[in-house]
């Protein structure tokens, strides 16, 4: 269907409206309305017992943990928290929904009015709201492939049953798939900086679905929708959505109508397929869930978990940007997580000059990393390896010169810098007189210079530094090359 066939022209004409559900397992220990263990890759149904298979008799209760975590997410996603919801049945009848519902939230979420703020094209940002954010169970997991006869039959896990969840629901506020790749991306930072999922997407501990609909621009109304399941990569989503865009458009402009359906992801295929459109006319059935009591948080437990959200990576960025003299681009670098972001902060901490903590690790860690296709993780040296580093160039013992060379030798050899450094103890030149004379050489070789410098332009005082650095193979103790140079050349 959709091709290279639509101009830019005509793809210009329409505005896409995209909305995102998001389903996220929570991180607790175990599920949400028993004791079983919640825990990925176990042998299938083995986390399982009389309430998440949903026998006869077995009452639900719910995990404390489960909504401390949701609350937690709603408060990170500046979500208005209800301090009452209610927990509804949603019926419907699948395989791997042993009980036959699903215990989930409706009319009254845990949650809603939230924003995230992402960037735009245009280098401003924009918010895309938060409908709601409710909490509900995940469903058992059917296998359809692996087995010698899958062909024939399709086996079920039912360890997943049961597993707490939040869904966040997007408002149809986001225009574009890189729109759409940015909300994702900051959400999934977020919900991993609150701790309260790994949100794993090949463990399926994050999953998205899209609903996309085009119309003409200026259009008051929504155009019918195609809800996108089964994406399980926000490259994926970023790739689906321009292909449902351009399929609509290209629809619509042949004189056919969008239908509105469930359509699937095939990401060998590049394309999206059509899937039991039937399904829509589903009718949940929702009521009141009647084994549990609705579920009431005290103004002290909002209190509390206020408390407990962490500085979010968006206002940590702007602090780092401060705090550390940085690019935006370097803040996103060092609070690509919060696990790497404080480690490099307690490190910089005890050093004798944060910023240049921040500053070799960036340009000499990074730039090495980068150039061997590693990531931080990999790294040889080690924050207190960086600290070290820093404050041996900040009291003037090692050249940035000779921390290059040792730097190599930690990437060479795979080794931290303290063992490095403590090896190699790299010469230095602090005979005064072996420096002067060196510097009297640069200043006899570059006269015009000398006359550039005592006219005004102090800057070339590092001029004179880099020369007598080079000419000392990088051994000059920098602190009284300094120094002596600009004695000499104001003398
Ligand atoms: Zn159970």
């Amino acid at each position: 269907m959709a091709s290279a066939a639509l101009s830019p022209e005509i793809l210009a004409k329409y505005e896409p409206v995209i909305g995102l559900e998001v389903h996220v397992q929570l991180l607790t220990a175990t599920k949400a309305f028993c004791g079983c263990a919640n825990r990925f890759g176990a042998e299938p149904n083995t986390n399982v017992c009389p309430v998440c298979l949903g026998l006869p008799g077995a009452l639900p209760v719910l995990n404390e943990k489960a909504v401390e975590f949701a609350t937690l997410a709603s408060l990170a996603l500046n979500c208005e928290v209800r301090p009452r919801s209610i927990f509804a049945r949603k019926n419907y009848f699948y395989p791997d929904l042993p009980k036959g519902y699903q215990i989930s939230q409706y009319d009254k979420p845990l949650a809603e009015h939230g924003w995230i703020e992402v960037p735009t094209a245009g280098g401003a940002t924009k918010r895309i709201g938060i409908t709601r954010l409710h909490m509900e169970e995940d469903a058992g997991k059917s296998i359809h492939e692996g087995f010698a006869d899958s062909a024939t039959r399709s086996y079920i896990d039912l360890n997943r049953c049961g597993t707490p969840l939040v869904e966040i629901v997007s408002e149809p506020d986001i225009r574009t798939p890189d729109e759409a790749f940015e909300y994702l991306t900051r959400l999934k930072e977020i919900l991993l900086y609150t701790r309260v999922s790994d949100c794993n997407m090949e463990e399926g501990s994050l999953r998205c679905d899209a609903n996309v609909s085009v119309r003409l621009r200026g259009a008051g109304k929504f155009g019918a929708k195609a809800e996108v399941k089964n994406v399980n990569s926000f490259r994926f989503v970023r790739a689906a959505l321009e292909y449902e865009i351009e399929r609509q458009v290209e629809t619509i402009e042949s004189g056919g109508r969008v239908m509105q359906e469930t359509r699937l992801w095939d990401a060998n295929e590049g394309r999206t397929y059509p899937m039991r459109s039937k399904e829509h006319a589903h009718d949940y059935r929702y009521f009141p869930e009647p084994d549990l009591p609705p579920l009431i948080l005290s103004p002290e437990f909002l209190e509390k978990s206020r408390r407990t959200l962490p500085e979010l990576p968006e206002a940590r960025r702007t602090r780092m940007v401060a705090e550390y003299d940085l690019s935006a681009q370097d803040a996103h670098t060092l609070t690509a997580s919060r696990e790497f972001a404080d480690r490099f902060e307690s490190a910089a901490k005890t050093a004798r000059n944060p910023r240049r903590v921040a500053n070799i690790l960036l340009s000499e860690v990074g730039g090495r990393l980068k150039a061997l296709g590693l990531d931080q993780e990999q790294s040889p040296v080690s924050m207190a390896g960086l600290v070290m580093a820093s404050d041996l160039l900040d009291e003037g013992k090692l050249s940035s010169k000779q921390m290059k060379q040792l730097f190599d030798t930690c990437f060479e050899k795979g080794e931290d810098f303290r063992a490095v450094y403590e090896r190699e103890k790299p010469q230095q030149i602090t005979d005064t007189g072996a420096i002067e004379g060196l510097i009297d050489e640069a200043i006899a070789a570059n006269p015009k210079q000398v006359e550039q410098y005592r006219a005004g332009k102090k800057s070339l005082a590092g001029f004179f530094v880099g020369q007598v650095m080079r000419a000392s193979k990088g051994q000059a103790n920098p602190a009284l090359l300094n120094e002596l140079v600009t004695k000499k050349l104001e003398g």
